[in-house]
């Protein structure tokens, strides 16, 4: 069990604070981020929200007042060395901070994990959430609801509710309870308008991301039990199409929706490296199968980066290994 308690009691305590996600932020990531920053500055406290990647162009709309910088080290070093307490939001290893990883394994203050993914590492002073929470927006919820740390108004309603919506899949997946839509609610009595927090999200999108889309679509392959399909963006495609990483967000859902697969996978050429995702049904735990890749997230959503390997190579890897967590 969560004791929200300690939380306030060290907000309450310290007087500066970092923020800080995981590279290639989602809405959950960026909302969590923001809605926390908006409970410590009505405290009146010293917050810096500093991310290894730039804010993705379709959530720029949530960071209204350009809060989150991103990390330059000889900006943000001294930073670290005077800040008392550094949050990790909606991540829980260390090396999904990228080139933050340095000032974060040096930083001297408490260390505190909010987040919902499985297996957090040994690193953290404290954790709070946990795996039964849809978002790490939903953490945050409850934390201020149960210590009345401040009151939600309607810009930190907005924010959670970005980081809900986007985390459920707008509300479909398997973590979206009777006590979630019973949050929603109360997020929505706020005044937040879902229609204008989706129109942003996922109706904004660059014309590339489209066009991308349909190569990526047009690459499904299905391995030889017709369980597992995959999809795969080359360096030449992202050239073509003029696209960033930022574009392919929801991409790898398309893999699972064909009748009769149960995982689905992504390959993503990066110019020095691999990044590969994962998703599943069921009880398919594809967080174990990303594990064995050096990566992690949840049991139906995954990811992996790989540096310095060559796309066909891992793409055998990878498949050959998925089929072990294919029940007969
Ligand atoms: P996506 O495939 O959408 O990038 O990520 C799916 C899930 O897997 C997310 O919850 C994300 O946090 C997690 N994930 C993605 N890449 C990595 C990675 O390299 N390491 C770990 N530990 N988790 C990852
Ligand atoms: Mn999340």
């Amino acid at each position: 069990m969560n004791n929200y308690n300690v939380l306030k009691e060290i907000i309450l305590n310290n007087n500066s604070f970092i923020l800080t996600t995981h590279v290639n932020p989602d809405a959950d990531a960026i909302g969590s981020e923001l809605a926390l920053y908006l409970v410590l500055k009505q405290l009146n406290r010293k917050v810096h929200v500093i991310n290894h990647s730039a804010t993705p162009y379709n959530l720029e709309f949530l960071d209204e007042e350009n809060v989150i910088q991103k990390f330059n080290f000889e900006l943000h070093e001294k930073i670290f060395n005077e800040t008392d307490v550094l949050i990790f939001v909606d991540l829980n290893r260390v090396n999904r901070v990228v080139k933050l990883e340095d000032c974060v394994k040096n930083f001297k203050g408490i260390k505190i994990c909010i987040d919902h993914h499985q297996d957090p590492e040994n690193f953290f002073d404290y954790i709070f959430g946990g795996t039964e929470y849809s978002a790490t927006g939903e953490i945050i919820y409850d934390f201020i609801k149960e210590t009345s740390i401040v009151n939600i108004d309607y810009k930190i309603a907005y924010q959670l509710y970005a980081a809900i919506m986007t985390d459920t899949g707008s509300f479909r997946y398997e973590r979206t309870t009777p006590k979630l839509h019973k949050i929603v609610a109360e997020l929505l009595e706020t005044g937040v308008n879902p229609t204008e927090v989706y129109e942003k999200i996922y109706n904004q999108f660059n014309f590339e991301r489209i066009k991308l889309l349909g190569k990526a679509l047009n690459s499904i392959e299905l391995d030889s039990s017709k369980k597992i399909a995959y999809m795969t963006i080359t360096l030449q495609d992202q050239l073509f199409y003029n696209t960033t990483e930022d574009d392919i967000d929801g991409f790898v859902s398309y893999c699972l929706s064909i009748k009769g697969v149960l995982i689905g996978i992504l390959f993503y050429e990066m110019n020095d490296g691999v990044k590969i995702s994962f998703r599943s049904k069921g009880d398919i735990n594809v967080n174990k199968l990303a594990e064995e890749f050096g990566g992690g997230g949840h049991i139906n959503a995954s990811g992996s980066r790989l540096y310095n390997v060559q796309l066909n190579e891992i793409k055998d890897k990878v498949i050959a290994a998925a089929q072990n967590y294919i029940k007969e």
